[in-house]
């Protein structure tokens, strides 16, 4: 849904909002407001979701893209 919007145009990528890094992650504090997103890098992704650096879903994370939904990343 969000690569869907990137790609039309109504969401433009934004550099991490704590870290100013890209490529981000279009995070989603309200799923039925889906183009509601806050713009967080990787790591800042992973930490805003209580993930510990070094786990399985942090690394899953860094091979992400901002094209993919946050839909396809657990939580
Ligand atoms: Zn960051
Ligand atoms: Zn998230």
């Amino acid at each position: 849904m969000v690569g869907q919007a990137v790609r039309d145009g109504r969401l433009i990528p934004q550099p991490c909002e704590k870290c100013g890094a890209s490529p981000t992650h279009a995070h989603h504090d309200d799923y039925s407001k889906p183009l509601d997103v806050r713009w967080l890098c990787p790591v800042h992704h992973a930490e805003h979701h209580h993930a510990a650096i070094d786990s399985p879903e942090i690394v899953a994370a860094l091979g992400f893209s901002l094209t993919q939904d946050e839909a396809t990343v657990p939580g």
